[in-house]
């Protein structure tokens, strides 16, 4: 085996150096004192079909960590603005973050290489561009989560604990998270463009957007508004697929938002357990305004940003514009609907077809609530009774077994007959998501104690989130009363 070859950088290119020079800034990543590398996703590298050896290298180690400078063409941190809760802030960017390059996939496709919690760059303001130990974990953790449970989501590639400790609440350590992505072009990216008040500057932007990730629209004279339309498509399908899994992203600022519609910036999010449609987790989001019935109207909002920087490119009369954007807007409503109206079909074991079923999803959805009952569990056991199984464990969800019984009767008149929505069920019904206290969990010892056991243990589960073997059950169960977390931090 040639292990020279092994060890080459899989770093092919930097194709955000194309953009205009006010999009981005060159920037050094910071030296770490003691790099360690704490977990390779050596899985996701398989589906790349890149190869794991320069990853495993001290050479691969001592440039991921900063400690090599002068092996890596020039990192680059991406300019972008965002709303933020509401709150315009017309410079924010990687502040902690550096774009490494570019890998080419065995499909011939280009995945974003980038490092989380890697020093600070021109975009820092007062943060010392580090990231903790915690958040790291956190994101990997649920990031596969949302992965196996085949939603679009940025991917972890690995985890380097630099050996040094920063200063939050507490002192604590520090990590970067080898992240990777389709892209990381956020709604806020376009509204950066848009502030520099240049149109062709925005207009490089979305034809650089057209040309790696939607080259189909290329020759269409109205490439801008179908560009618009995919985007609204695609943000309305991903929001349903959170939602049917009980996911709340917790903060869904347009900088968080991306333009190829993976899940991205993974903070306070967080899986609910009971099921409650208002439910909040972050300890920043006072009022609500992510809860995760309103990720549908969030979203709109977001993309309502994103088309108010498409008018110029328009080249029409301002009012003739804004129609038009507001007809593709305008769209996102049913698409939406759908999407979620067809997954809620699938996960209670209705045809697809039975949309007259939506009024008992909605009334079980209620019941889910005032029975104060755990999603995940909820459409779990109800698989296994679809299935034949026992019962016993889906009425002991309910505080009044009576309801229970009574709802599944109910249920039987409506379900499908037919024997492949049984497999679709089970398809769509995670037993694993990643439940806050495990998550806690698994951060706690890996930080307080250097134990990666239940982290990496867990991490294997969530990559295959619907099959359950003698040594995964430990993940499955709720939290007790004395283990259940009901606020997520930043804890950047
Ligand atoms: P986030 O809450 O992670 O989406 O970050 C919001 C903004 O704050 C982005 O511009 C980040 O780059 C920046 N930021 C977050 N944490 C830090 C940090 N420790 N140092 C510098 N910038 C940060
Ligand atoms: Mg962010």
């Amino acid at each position: 085996m040639n292990t020279a070859a092994l060890s080459l950088s899989p770093i092919r290119l930097q194709r955000y150096r194309a953009l205009p020079i006010a999009m981005f800034s060159e920037s050094n990543i910071s030296k770490s004192s003691a790099p360690l590398l704490v977990k390779l996703n050596e899985n996701l590298l398989k589906e790349y079909g890149i190869d794991s050896g320069w990853f495993k290298s001290e050479k691969g180690l001592m440039i991921l960590a900063g400690n090599d400078a002068d092996s890596i063409s020039s990192p680059i941190a991406m300019a972008y603005s965002g709303h933020q809760f509401g709150h315009w802030v017309p410079i924010l960017g990687d502040g902690r973050a550096h774009m490494l390059g570019q890998m080419k996939t065995n499909h011939d496709s280009l995945i974003d290489l980038q490092l989380k919690g890697s020093g600070r760059t021109n975009y820092s303001r007062a943060g010392d561009g580090r990231a903790t130990l915690g958040s790291v974990l956190r994101e990997y953790l649920i990031s596969e989560a949302m992965a196996g449970l085949g939603i679009r989501t940025t991917r972890a590639l690995a985890i380097i604990e630099t050996g040094d400790m920063v200063q939050r609440t507490n002192i604590v350590p520090s990590a970067i998270l080898v992240r990777t992505a389709a892209s990381h072009i956020r709604v806020g990216t376009f509204q950066y463009a848009s502030g520099t008040q240049q149109i062709s500057v925005v207009k490089a932007l979305a034809d650089f957007v057209i040309n790696q990730h939607f080259p189909e629209l290329e020759h269409y004279n109205d490439k801008y508004i179908r560009l618009l339309s995919v985007v609204i498509n695609q943000q309305a399908e991903l929001i349903a697929q959170w939602m049917l899994v009980g996911f709340i992203h917790g903060v869904m600022n347009t900088d968080n938002m991306s333009i190829v519609s993976e899940t991205l910036d993974y903070g306070p999010c967080a899986f609910m357990d009971k099921f409650k449609p208002n439910r909040v987790f972050s300890s920043i989001d006072r009022y609500g305004r992510y809860a995760w019935d309103q990720q549908a109207t969030i979203a709109i909002w977001n993309l309502n940003r994103l088309a108010e920087t498409f008018i110029p490119l328009l080249e029409l009369k301002t009012e003739t514009a804004i129609a038009i954007l507001e007809e593709q807007l305008a769209e996102f409503t049913s698409s939406f609907d759908t999407s979620l109206q067809q997954g809620m079909l699938k996960k209670f074991g209705f045809d697809q077809c039975a949309g007259e079923n939506s009024g008992f999803i909605s009334d079980s959805l209620i019941m889910l609530s005032e029975e104060e009952i755990d999603f995940t569990l909820f459409f779990n056991y109800l698989t296994n009774v679809n299935k034949g199984k026992a019962e016993e464990p889906f009425l002991e969800l309910f505080l009044d077994r009576k309801k229970g019984v009574a709802w599944l009767n109910e249920w039987r008149k409506l379900k499908s007959d037919n024997p492949e929505t049984k497999v679709e069920m089970h398809s769509v019904n995670p037993v694993f998501i990643a439940r806050n206290h495990q998550v806690e969990k698994a951060i706690r010892a890996a930080e307080d104690n250097g134990d990666y056991s239940v982290f990496n243990r867990f991490a294997k589960v969530l990559v295959n989130p619907f099959v359950v073997s003698s040594d995964n059950e430990e993940f499955i169960s709720p939290p007790t009363p004395e283990e259940v977390v009901t606020q997520t931090y930043c804890g950047t």
